[in-house]
């Protein structure tokens, strides 16, 4: 019998979002077809190619952003850059995502319950957001370089939601957490809380914000959260290529603002990305391949 509701769900039911779902039993997955949204080569060897203001804006796009900053805007809000390696470290990151006979990338296995989650001793990172805010995209534009590895998506309503594993070689796990919504079902809730709360290895949780829609009443309650945990976690703004600059500007400030003034355990650095134009990708696997001390 259930005794306590676990954080997601009295704050869901706080914020009136909570609508009881019941167990779901069924067990089958859909697999999604991976979505055609590649425009240009993955490979960073490419992208350096590109003339200097492009490349900029494709390897860093915080700091072109922060170009047409206006100086009443807020001095060096997007300035504090506490990661910002240079092209020769981002090209070094790039082996540790590019699947060689030596670096098997691959799904590994999927689980509905902590105890059913591989016992690895590697370092791990897990993303997290609700659903459609682009996080398959995402693991499958950190993974282009691996094309056999295939990122499962269970969209359907009604199937259940489970947590897939990636293993990247001997550096690290990749966990691919299920999508939440005001619909969240218990099972999902019960398993990504244990998750959270308990995996010993887990060094970083990517928590994903849609740069459109900025940070939504069901995100504030990740963001909370991972506060209640003491997570360490990372911000990561979604499809930054759907806005005009002017637009993207004033949610970057925003969310910028918010992590600065309203969150502990969140990393003050965002990460705008875009899984169709590649911006920001590779300096996120930089980031990961850092953090999980693969950044050698
Ligand atoms: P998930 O539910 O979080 O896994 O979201 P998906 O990755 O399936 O993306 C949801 C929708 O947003 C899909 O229609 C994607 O094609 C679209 N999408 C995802 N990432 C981007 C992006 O970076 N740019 C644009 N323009 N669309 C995106």
């Amino acid at each position: 019998m259930k005794l306590s509701r676990g954080f997601w769900e009295r704050n869901m039911a706080a914020a009136g979002l909570w609508r009881r779902t019941g167990r779901l039993r069924e067990m089958a997955q859909a697999r999604g077809a991976w979505p055609r949204l590649y425009s240009m080569s993955p490979a960073f060897a490419d992208v350096l190619k590109l003339p200097q203001k492009q490349l900029t804006k494709i390897v860093y796009p915080l700091r072109e952003l922060a170009q047409y900053l206006v100086t009443d805007t807020g001095p060096g809000l997007l300035e504090q850059r506490l990661f910002d390696p240079s092209l020769e470290d981002i090209a070094r990151a790039e082996s540790v995502f590019e699947a060689t006979a030596r670096n098997r990338i691959d799904y590994l296995s999927s689980a509905v319950r902590l105890d059913h989650a591989p016992s690895l001793q590697q370092p791990e990172v897990c993303f997290i957001g609700r659903s459609n805010v682009g996080k398959s995209s995402l693991i499958k534009a950190l993974f282009s370089l691996a094309p056999d590895v295939e990122v499962r998506v269970s969209k359907k309503p009604g199937h259940t939601k489970k947590m897939n594993f990636f293993k990247v070689g001997k550096y690290f796990t990749l966990v691919d957490m299920p999508g939440y919504g005001y619909r969240a079902p218990e099972d999902f809730v019960d398993m990504v809380e244990a998750y959270l709360k308990e995996r010993k290895n887990l060094k970083r949780t990517f928590l994903l914000v849609d740069s459109v829609v900025g940070i939504t009443k069901v995100d504030n309650i990740a963001i909370e959260m991972c506060e209640e945990f003491a997570l360490p976690y990372v911000m990561v703004l979604t499809k930054i290529d759907k806005s005009s600059k002017g637009y993207l500007l004033k949610q970057v400030l925003q969310i910028q603002k918010f992590v600065n003034t309203q969150t502990q355990g969140c990393f003050p650095q965002l990460f705008p990305i875009s899984a169709v134009t590649y911006s920001g990708v590779h300096l996120l696997k930089c980031f990961i391949a850092d953090i999980t001390g693969n950044l050698k």
